[in-house]
């Protein structure tokens, strides 16, 4: 049987820069290759020299499209790696729309950090040709050794579990693992049977709000704008919370057809991930797919206007209160939502609704939490409005769901737990012990674990 070997090179005791190498008897099987993210010392790590040589690579499976999990595929190509990368066909095609936009993201970073370009536009469409699609259940022969199927992870459109099997034992890598009974995507896949469990462990210590009363929560911020004669200024981050949000606001409005604030989605990105849910219609769960039989698109409703450029951004500016402006970043780090702040924030009748956790150091969190001023080029503004979170729509499993999943399993080898800060990875683990007497682990970078 061949020697199984695991090493880690990103999201080890962190969130960002998935990227997990195994070492079957020589053949060499990357799961994800993912983006350092956060602060300005994490951004750095992505310029640092991989710690392997992408030219010995025999196959890439990327799990989803976040940019913390594809992100440096590129950086893969730019140095010689040769070989496909494996996904599901929405992972594909919502990819291509990351990576384009992160491609220019990343240059501006390049610029502001004094670093050289991180890798070329020939690199990004490099990664483009070398797609081989996958859809669930369908066993792929890599190697006599090697093999694997994709199972659905219910995080975002085409996110994927990974189970390998590597001669006589099965590996199994969770991806990011999805919240419960999200409004688009089907249920997470449970699996009983493996050896080594891989599972990432992002919201291991906490428990979200119950999905009831996150559409609530959205619908009554919506009807407030009417009774106020306000603006509210939603927060998205493009794949997955956008396209829920739409379709709670697309029933919303198709049932009261006498609503009638205008509402702006004002992120070409966002847009463009929604048009690639509406083609993959069969990847959607059962309630979705029932809303289509008497509404031909779940999200788009009336009253909702699309911007695809800056001066239809800044024409919203001119359309009188009550009404709703989408627009990214999620967590308020740049995008168009910067500029709806600086005309909107220092109005008390107005609201912000962060839709999801704000990572700690980003403007989000810091207006979460109370900072008093925005400072918009230069120009410092009170913040006056209502500012809110919602974080029921979190595409992540909580820790109750995690646990749920891992749970599954009948006795595997080991769990081992990534993706996730230090201390949320301890409680979850602690708790995986306690629950479940598995033998858990906590992988750290740049460290051969041995799965035999
Ligand atoms: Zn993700």
């Amino acid at each position: 049987m061949p020697n199984i070997k695991l090493t880690s090179f990103g999201a080890t005791q962190e969130v960002t820069g998935s990227c997990h190498l195994l070492n079957i008897g020589g053949f060499r099987l990357l799961v994800d290759c993912g983006m350092f993210q956060g602060d300005r010392d994490n951004y750095k790590k992505n310029w640092e020299e991989l710690p392997f040589d992408p030219k010995d690579i025999d196959a890439v499976i990327l799990t989803h499209a976040h940019l913390d999990h594809c992100g440096r595929l590129p950086k893969l190509y730019a140095r010689k790696y040769l070989g496909k990368v494996y996904a599901t066909p929405p992972t594909i095609k919502l990819s291509r729309i990351v990576l384009e936009d992160s491609f220019y993201i990343m240059n501006e970073k390049a610029m502001k950090l004094h670093l050289p370009k991180l890798y070329s536009l020939t690199d990004v469409r490099k990664v483009f040709v070398s797609w081989e699609p996958v859809d669930y259940y369908k066993k792929v022969e890599l190697s006599p050794d090697v093999s694997f199927k994709l199972h659905n992870a219910g995080h975002i459109l085409g996110s994927s579990i990974v189970e390998i099997k590597a001669g006589d034992k099965t590996i199994v890598f969770s991806g990011d693992i999805g919240g419960e009974h999200m409004p688009l995507v089907k249920d997470i896949d449970y699996i009983s049977k493996a050896d080594y469990v891989i599972s990432e462990g992002t919201y291991g210590n906490r428990l979200h709000e119950h999905f009831d009363n996150r559409n609530e929560k959205l619908l009554e911020a919506v009807k407030r704008v009417t009774s106020n004669n306000s603006t509210l200024l939603i927060t998205i981050f493009a794949l997955e919370r956008t396209q829920d949000i739409l379709k709670v606001l697309n029933d919303y409005y198709e049932k009261h057809l006498d609503f009638s604030v205008p509402a702006f989605l004002d992120s070409p990105m966002a847009w463009n991930a929604t048009k690639i849910y509406k083609e993959s219609l069969n990847y959607l769960n059962e309630e979705a797919q029932e809303s289509l039989k008497t509404d031909r698109d779940i999200f788009k409703f009336p009253h909702l206007s699309i911007t695809n450029n800056v001066r239809q951004s800044k024409n919203i500016n001119s359309v009188s209160p009550p009404k709703i402006i989408l627009a990214g970043s999620g967590m308020a780090e740049g995008g168009r939502m910067l500029h709806h702040f600086s005309r909107y924030l220092g109005d008390a009748k107005n609201h912000v609704l962060f839709m999801g956790f704000q990572v700690p150091g980003t403007l989000g969190h810091k207006i979460l939490n109370g900072s008093f001023d925005f400072n918009y080029y230069g120009r410092s503004i009170k913040i006056e409005a209502a500012v809110d979170q919602i974080d029921g729509f979190s595409a992540h499993a909580d820790k109750a769901a995690l646990l749920k999943w891992i749970g599954h399993f009948k006795q595997p080898n080991k769990v081992l737990l990534s993706h996730g800060d230090k201390d949320v990875l301890e409680d979850l683990a602690t708790s995986v012990r306690e629950k479940f007497n598995f033998d858990t682990e906590i992988i750290k970078y740049n460290t051969n674990i041995t799965l035999n």
